[in-house]
C-alpha cells in the first residue's frame, strides 16, 4: 500500500477501508505522519472552511451515583458514600439559571444509573420530570440529554423499548442525544473495560432509533487504552456506516459531530490504570488518530472535535491542525474527566475559545449544538452544515 495513493484517495471522497486506516495509523515516521496530518489539515480546509466552531454549554451532570461500575471511570459512587451526590430540583433550576444568564445555548444532561430513579415502579418518569421542568423554564436552552446507556439503562428499568423511551423523551423536550458510552464498538474490549456496559450492537441500535424518530446524536470513541489500531478502525467503520445508513435511508436525523476522547487514568480504578500504564493521553498518538479518524469519516461526517477537558487547551488546540474543525463547549462545569485526573480544568470562557481558535489563524464562530449559526437561534436558521 502506497501512503500518497491512500492519502490522496481519502481527499478525492474515496471510503477508505479499514486496512487502508490501520495501514495509516502504523505510521511512524516523521514525514509520514506530517504528510497524514496534512492530507487531514486539507480535507478539512475542503469541508468546513477556516472556521472553527464552538457552542456556549453547561454540563449538568444530576448524579454520580451509578450501578455500574467502568474500570475507566472515577465519576461513580454508591449511594451512601460521603461525596455521592443526586441533584434536586432546585439545584438543577439554578444551575440552569446561570448558564442562562452566561448566554448558553445548551445544557448537556448525564448522570449515573441510579436505581433510586424508580418511583412507583417507574424510571422514566423520573427523566421526564428533570426534562419537563427544565425545559417549562428555559424554553430556550437546547437540552443535549442521556447517553444510548441511559436510554438503555431506563428501558430495561421499565420493560420499554428503546423507541417508546425515545419518543417520551423527545416528547418532553430533549433535543439531542450525546453519542457517549460507545467506547469502544467492541465487545471483547467492552468485556475488559465495561463489562456491565450496553453491548456494542444495542449502542448503534439505540442510536439508530433515535435518528430514525428525528433525534441527532453525536459520535464519541475513548481511545488510548487497552485498544489496538485495529479496533480504532473498525470503531470509525461501524460510525461511518451508521452515517451512511442514516441518510441512504432518509432519516430525518443523524451524526452531528465525532469527538475523540483519550483515556485519562490518573484517578481511575487501579485494574485498567495498570495495564494502561499511563495516566494522561499520549498527545503524538492522539493527534495521529484524530487525522485517520477526519479521513476515515470522509464525507459522512463532517465536524471534528477535540476534547480540551483531556488534552488541556493547548493539546485541543494543536488538533485543529490535524483535522478537527469544532472546539467544543464552554461547559461551564465538568466532573467526569476531571475526577479521573485530568489536566484540561472544568469550564472555560468563551474569550479563551475564541483566542485559542485565533491562534492558529482561524476564524471562530459560536453554533449551537446542532451546528446552527448562534444568531439564527432566534431567527433564520443558517445552516452551517
Ligand atoms: S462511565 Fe457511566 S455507566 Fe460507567 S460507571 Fe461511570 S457513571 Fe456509571
Amino acid at each position: 500500500m502506497k501512503l500518497l495513493q491512500v492519502l490522496d484517495a481519502a481527499i478525492a471522497g474515496v471510503d477508505l477501508t479499514v486496512e487502508a486506516g490501520v495501514f495509516l495509523l502504523s505510521q511512524t515516521e516523521p514525514e509520514a505522519i506530517e504528510s497524514i496530518r496534512m492530507a487531514a489539515d486539507a480535507f478539512r480546509q475542503m469541508l468546513c472552511g477556516e472556521t472553527v466552531t464552538y457552542v456556549v454549554n453547561r454540563n449538568l451532570n444530576f448524579t454520580n451515583i451509578c450501578e455500574q461500575h467502568c474500570h475507566f471511570c472515577a465519576f461513580r459512587r454508591d449511594a451512601g458514600d460521603p461525596d455521592s451526590f443526586w441533584l434536586d430540583q432546585a439545584q438543577l433550576q439554578e444551575k440552569a439559571a446561570a448558564a442562562w444568564a452566561e448566554g448558553a445555548t445548551e445544557l448537556c444532561i448525564q448522570g449515573g444509573l441510579n436505581p433510586q430513579a424508580k418511583h412507583n415502579g417507574r424510571s422514566l418518569d423520573y427523566y421526564l420530570d428533570l426534562v419537563a421542568a427544565l425545559k417549562d423554564a428555559f424554553p430556550g436552552l437546547h437540552l443535549h440529554a442521556f447517553s444510548p446507556q441511559e436510554i438503555e439503562f431506563i428501558a430495561r428499568e421499565d420493560q420499554l423499548s428503546f423507541r417508546d423511551v425515545i419518543i417520551a423523551l423527545k416528547d418532553t423536550g430533549v433535543g439531542s442525544l450525546p453519542g457517549t458510552a460507545a467506547e469502544i464498538l467492541d465487545d471483547q474490549i467492552r468485556r475488559q473495560i465495561c463489562p456491565e456496559k450496553l453491548k456494542a450492537a444495542t449502542w448503534l441500535e439505540i442510536v439508530s432509533t433515535a435518528h430514525h424518530l428525528g433525534l441527532p446524536t453525536t459520535s464519541t470513541m475513548l481511545c488510548g487504552h487497552i485498544e489496538t489500531p485495529l479496533h480504532q478502525v473498525q470503531h470509525l467503520a461501524q460510525i461511518r456506516q451508521l452515517q451512511q445508513q442514516a441518510i441512504a435511508e432518509g432519516k430525518p436525523a443523524k451524526i452531528t459531530e465525532f469527538i475523540l476522547l483519550p483515556f485519562v487514568g490518573q484517578a481511575a480504578p487501579q485494574v485498567l490504570r495498570k495495564k494502561v500504564g499511563r495516566d494522561q493521553p499520549d498527545l503524538q498518538k492522539t493527534l495521529l488518530l484524530t487525522a485517520v479518524a477526519r479521513l476515515f469519516l470522509g464525507k459522512w461526517i463532517i465536524n471534528h472535535q477535540p476534547s480540551w477537558v483531556k488534552l488541556g487547551l493547548g493539546g485541543a488546540t494543536t488538533a485543529l491542525r490535524w483535522g478537527c474543525n469544532d472546539l467544543g463547549g464552554t461547559l461551564m462545569e465538568e466532573h467526569i474527566t476531571t475526577m479521573a485526573g485530568a489536566q484540561g480544568g472544568t469550564c472555560l470562557t468563551v474569550s479563551q475559545l475564541r483566542t485559542a481558535i485565533a491562534s492558529v489563524d482561524r476564524l471562530p464562530a459560536e453554533r449551537t449544538t446542532l451546528y446552527q449559526d448562534r444568531h439564527s437561534r432566534r431567527g433564520s436558521s443558517a445552516d452551517m452544515i
